[in-house]
């Protein structure tokens, strides 16, 4: 089976490099399911999990917003942070996650109301990613 090389980068480091055979992830404008030789592009992420599948299995990760550039036989994708799903704790999220709808819940239409639904859209991935990749 034919494969493309998956880099997933953060400003930190790289979470992660390896050939795969397919990448799955959430543009702006909707999934998008990545093959090898997929016509170029490049396009801004949802904060979703990203699915690719290694030697027919399926891995998760967490990537928060950023961006998917597709080569012809390499994907990038750059992100402000991302975590590979087992690499999740999952109580540090369920804690932000708790964080941020008592934030929410207080409905001040300010700055931090759109930074808490950030917050909690982060904390709601990573639990949607970490439970796949059990
Ligand atoms: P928290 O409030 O728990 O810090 P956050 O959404 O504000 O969550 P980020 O600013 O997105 O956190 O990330 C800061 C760093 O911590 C990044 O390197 C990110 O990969 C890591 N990180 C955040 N939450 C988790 C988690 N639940 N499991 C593993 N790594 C995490």
């Amino acid at each position: 089976m034919s494969t493309l090389r998956l880099e997933i980068v953060t400003p930190e480091r790289k979470v992660y490099e390896n050939d795969v055979n397919m990448v799955v992830v959430k543009g702006v404008s909707g999934e998008l399911g990545i093959l090898p030789h997929h016509i170029p592009l490049v396009t801004p992420l949802k904060i979703a999990p990203v699915k690719a599948k290694v030697n027919n299995k399926d891995v998760f990760f967490a990537v928060h917003g950023g961006f998917i550039e597709v080569r012809k036989d390499k994907v990038v994708i750059l992100a402000e942070a991302a975590e590979f799903g087992s690499d999740i704790d999952i109580s540090r999220a369920r804690l932000a996650k708790e964080r941020a709808e008592r934030r929410l819940a207080q409905k001040q239409e300010d700055i931090n109301s759109s930074r808490a639904e950030l917050a909690l859209q982060r904390a709601i991935s990573r639990l949607e990613t970490a439970e796949r990749e059990i």
